[in-house]
């Protein structure tokens, strides 16, 4: 069998083996099991010994205080906590808002969905056809009514980047709570979050090489006070914010996995940068290919692109031995077109002739020559084929 070339790290990263063996330590009878939040036995007390200095160490690389670190299952439930946490507090208040995007990840449009039907208005900001947000049409939809902003930070199907330098300014400015999905760059941009206007961030350990079923919310505080509504209750773990008890080993993955990928941040982005011009430059030249979103303001780690009148699934089951995807992990038939694609003003023939391809850690030039080599090679053969 011809060897399998990984090029979906947008969808999720395999387990760095050093964050793998680390885990390996917090499970059995002769690890250190024990329940963080039981009584003040050794056991229970190693438990959040590890589990504080995994919150410390995370909070260090993303420049936070550790008070402002709460853990959760994934960015999924991050996002959930953060918009739901929010929107419960205004129930009784009919006229309250919250402004999003079209091109938001999934977890972040249906919660707004939610939310929606119990009486919170969604304003939904149009972006431009290279997938940007206009930070002029924000600032505008910003009334005394918004009580929350939710923009992505790098796009997880075209890799396109908002300034939320920028975006934390308006808000500010505007004293309204800004929430940030930022999934797709930690651990591929460095934050400093003491020094941005960023509310609320979230991210999950899967998408920087430590385990799935983790994730992180990051609650700013300071003078603004933020009041959360919690999603979960039972023991009161985390502020009273998420209950449950902690995953000791999930922590410490995330947090390890955190410190290698953050120490990798500018070798890697040179090294990936260097891969995407290549992929791109040996594949621009095959008839009928176009590039959604934008090469210049874009993640080096997405490239979104597709060949007019080929439908993505075929192409995708031609390549066989290359893991592409169509734009991003599609689970239900409400989502069968990409509506990121959608909001740059794609019709629904470009739209399913898209795929994604997204880069990583693992990821060779030799493996992006093959590449570039088969997607020639394919394109001939289902021309042939079909059209
Ligand atoms: C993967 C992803 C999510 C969801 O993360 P989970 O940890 O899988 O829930 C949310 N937003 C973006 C941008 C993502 O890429």
């Amino acid at each position: 069998m011809q060897k399998l070339i990984y090029l979906d790290y947008a969808a999720t990263t395999p387990v760095d083996p050093k964050v793998l063996k680390e885990m390996q330590n917090y499970f059995t009878i002769n690890g250190i099991f024990g329940n963080s939040s039981s009584y003040l036995h050794t056991f229970s007390l190693k438990a959040r010994n590890i589990i504080e200095n995994a919150r410390i160490n995370i909070a260090n690389i993303i420049g936070s205080k550790k008070e402002e670190i709460i853990f959760t299952s994934s960015a999924t439930e991050s996002i959930n906590l953060a918009i739901k946490g929010i929107a419960f507090n205004y129930l009784n208040h009919k006229k309250k808002n919250i402004i999003t995007s079209f091109m938001e990840h999934k977890a972040v449009l249906e919660t707004c969905n939610f939310v929606k039907k119990l009486g919170i208005k969604i304003i939904y900001i149009k972006n431009s056809n290279k997938g940007v947000i206009n930070l002029n049409i924000l600032e505008k939809k910003i009334t005394y009514q918004t009580i929350l902003v939710s923009i992505m930070h790098i796009n997880n199907e075209i890799g396109t980047i908002n300034d939320i330098i920028k975006i934390g300014e308006i808000c500010k400015k505007n004293n309204v709570i800004l929430h940030v999905d930022a999934t797709q760059s930690m651990g591929k941009y460095s934050f400093n979050l003491k020094n941005m206007n960023i509310d609320l961030l979230s991210f999950s350990a899967h998408k920087f090489y430590g385990p799935k079923g983790i994730g992180v919310l990051y609650i700013k505080n300071n003078k603004k006070k933020i009041n959360l509504f919690p999603l979960l209750h039972g023991g009161g773990q985390e502020n009273g914010l998420r209950s449950g008890t902690l995953a000791t080993h999930q922590i410490v993955g995330m947090s390890k996995a955190l410190s290698i990928t953050n120490n990798l941040i500018n070798k890697e982005k040179e090294r990936i940068t260097f891969l995407k011009k290549k992929l791109w430059s040996g594949i621009k030249n095959i008839p009928g290919i176009y590039l959604n979103g934008s090469l210049k303001h874009s993640s080096p780690y997405i490239i979104n692109i597709g060949f007019k009148n080929i439908f993505n699934k075929i192409l995708i089951l031609e390549m066989k031995n290359i893991a592409i995807s169509t734009s991003s992990a599609c689970n239900s038939n409400k989502y069968h077109l990409s509506y990121v694609l959608k909001s740059l003003g794609l019709n629904n023939n470009l739209i399913q002739s898209s795929i994604r391809i997204s880069f990583g850690r693992f990821t060779t030039e030799k493996e992006i020559n093959y590449t570039i080599k088969k997607f020639h090679f394919i394109i001939k053969k289902i021309k042939k084929k079909y059209l």
